[in-house]
């Protein structure tokens, strides 16, 4: 699939031209993306759409989403080779609980219960 904003003629232009010479995958490599979506689907994510409706509704403005993103960086490749931000006073362990996330979130996600995990695996 290919999305590409547009907003004037020239662009739709270069964008046309740019696809004159469009090659599919061929067999091999869709072969390989499967492979890639498989494993990507047997590690257990957290699915946060980085919305951000929870940020907006936080007290104490914690990086939801982010603290989520490096999370699931780390589930999927290893702490290693994840790049964990100074997250200073919007970290996970400055969360009070109160729950005004969890309402906002359009995911429904447990976010008290994965920000407790990101206290024990972030800070
Ligand atoms: S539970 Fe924590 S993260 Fe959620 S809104 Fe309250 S302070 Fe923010
Ligand atoms: S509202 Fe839910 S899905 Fe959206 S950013 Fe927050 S945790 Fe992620």
């Amino acid at each position: 699939m290919v999305l590409s904003g547009m907003s004037s003629i020239e662009q739709l232009e270069e964008n046309i031209a740019f696809m004159k010479d469009f090659q599919p995958l061929n067999e091999e490599e869709f072969a390989l993306l499967d492979k890639a979506v498989e494993i990507i689907r047997s590690v257990e994510t957290i699915p946060c759409t980085s919305c951000k409706y929870c940020t907006e509704v936080c007290p104490k403005d914690i990086a939801i989403p982010r603290i989520f993103g490096v999370l699931n960086e780390i589930k999927i490749y290893d702490k290693e080779h994840t790049w964990i931000p100074p997250f200073g006073e919007r970290a996970a362990s400055n969360c009070i609980k109160c729950g005004k996330c969890e309402k906002a979130c359009p995911q429904h996600i447990e976010i008290r219960k994965y920000l407790e995990e990101a206290v024990k695996t972030l800070e």
